[in-house]
């Protein structure tokens, strides 16, 4: 260690996908506007996607950088330039180049992603304190590991009878249907994952905020006994429009256009659709959300990005498929000014904070859960795979902030999709999210006053605050023992 060099050290290797590199991004930068010099490691066709937001950063002073890992020649990259590393791609060819780099600045610490598992021998291998990142929140990890322990799952007499979680602080219920198959199978792949990843890490650092789920946070402490900072969220730290704008790729649609479209609508008028960054839905079902939209006839913003037939998820021969939408919708949603369809990537964070927008539509992402608790939004949960089924019972059952749409089969997001919710279903939870009845303005006045307490938390003074302070000081005083 360059014990001579005044400030801390943070090296930050994302896993490249948009749900990983954006929030640890954003992570890098949070740790850079508290004096921190932060190293982005990232692939070199990723180099472009965040570079912007990075100069501006150093413009202000902060001390960030993004560091390409060098590919072995002729290796192709892991991600193409629109970041889309499938989920759960091997990057271990990035082992030589990240165990030379550390070899040759050794930071005081690197943050981890989950799915860079094999970086942990690398690191640890070369004694540099290490700290896990699973991107997701304290609700998903207590709920996850009472499943792992209890098995009531195993007690139902079929998939969709519901069972409680076990010793959770809130009484909640899921059903079979909604867990990732490896649970179902009691595999115990994802739980050795992080324990492997936590196992001689310094702890985990998350994307969450304490006031968001104080019991969880302490259940994740106390309970499962783990070491945690919660420095979230971390996508706050955006703060002007082109941050907002330009987050991981270029948005398909001109923030300017964007903006005077929600200009000329009411306060929380319009509802904004949108199932991330990898999840596509079958053109079927895509019908269904139309008609749903056109007969509840409230504006909305709907990301439908790209339906690509190669994908499997309507059973065709490759190439794209545009044509799903009824006919005439689009022109007649633009013609009235009702709706705005973007294909492709959205400015997500713009629109969520503009005051036009009053609901979002999600798939229950935790980067797109923090993001709509931040922008202070009430929602229309829709999980389709990964952990976003326990996020809805976070956004729903703890939070109160959210109508659940009624989705209730996980799926991968690589397999073939089927239609799950029917038109009348979308129509009835629009009207009663954007209606302007008493239980959506109950929802709207808590999810307003979680989102000032999300923007406090990030602010001199607030819990996330410290606790980004404090792991700072733990690190700067190990420093200190070391040299
Ligand atoms: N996102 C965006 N524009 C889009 C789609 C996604 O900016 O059109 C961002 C979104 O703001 C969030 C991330 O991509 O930060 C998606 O992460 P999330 O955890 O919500 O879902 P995932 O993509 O991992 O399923």
């Amino acid at each position: 260690m360059d014990s001579k060099s005044p400030k801390l050290e943070i090296f930050f290797f994302p896993y490249v996908g948009g749900g990983h590199q954006i929030p640890m991004t954003d992570l890098a930068r949070l740790f850079a506007s508290h004096g921190v010099k932060s190293t982005i490691l990232i692939t070199p066709s990723n180099t472009l996607l965040f570079q912007k937001s990075i100069q501006r950063d150093q413009q202000s002073g902060h001390d960030i950088n993004l560091h390409p890992l060098k590919l072995p020649p002729g290796e192709p990259d892991i991600a193409d330039v629109t970041m889309s590393a499938a989920p759960l791609t091997d990057t271990s060819i990035l082992r030589d180049p990240l165990h030379l780099l550390l070899q040759e600045i050794q930071p005081d610490c690197i943050v981890v992603d989950m799915f860079h598992l094999w970086a942990v021998d690398v690191v640890d291998g070369l004694g540099i304190p290490r700290i896990a990142f699973g991107g997701n929140g304290c609700f998903f990890s207590s709920a996850f590991d009472s499943i792992i322990r209890h098995t009531p799952h195993e007690k139902v007499d079929s998939d969709y009878d519901p069972f409680v979680v076990p010793g959770l602080p809130d009484r909640i219920e899921m059903t079979r249907s909604q867990l990732p198959p490896m649970v179902r199978n009691n595999s115990t792949g994802f739980g050795d994952m992080m324990a492997k990843l936590e196992q001689g890490s310094f702890g985990f650092v998350v994307n969450s905020f304490y006031e968001l789920e104080p019991a969880y946070v302490d259940y994740f402490k106390k309970e499962m006994g783990k070491k945690a900072w919660l420095v979230g969220p971390v996508s706050v730290c955006n703060r002007n429009v082109e941050d907002k704008a330009e987050r991981g790729q270029k948005a398909s649609i001109d923030e300017h256009s964007c903006l005077s479209w929600l200009n000329s609508k009411e306060p929380n008028s319009v509802l904004y659709i949108s199932f991330g960054s990898v999840a596509r839905l079958a053109p079927q079902q895509l019908l269904e959300i139309a008609y749903g939209l056109k007969e509840s006839d409230h504006p909305f913003i709907w990301v439908v990005g790209k339906i690509l037939k190669s994908s499997g998820i309507d059973g065709g021969g490759g190439g794209e498929e545009e044509n799903w939408l009824p006919d005439g919708f689009e022109k007649r949603m633009m013609e009235s000014n009702k709706g705005l369809i973007i294909r492709g990537w959205a400015p997500q964070l713009l629109i969520l904070e503009h005051p036009a927008t009053g609901g979002f539509m999600t798939h229950c992402g935790w980067n797109s859960t923090t993001e709509g608790v931040s922008a202070g939004v009430p929602m229309i949960t829709w999980p389709l795979g990964a952990e976003q089924f326990f996020n809805e019972k976070l956004i729903t059952d703890v939070l109160r902030i959210g109508v659940k749409v009624g989705s209730v089969d996980w799926v991968s997001w690589n397999s073939k999709q089927e239609v799950s919710v029917g038109r009348e279903k979308v129509k009835e939870v629009v009207e009663r999210l954007m209606g302007g009845g008493d239980e959506a303005a109950e929802m709207r006045k808590r999810a307003r006053e979680l989102g000032e307490k999300a923007k406090r938390a990030v602010e001199e003074g607030g819990s996330s605050y410290a606790d980004a302070e404090a792991l700072i000081e733990e690190l700067k005083s190990r420093r200190k023992i070391d040299s």
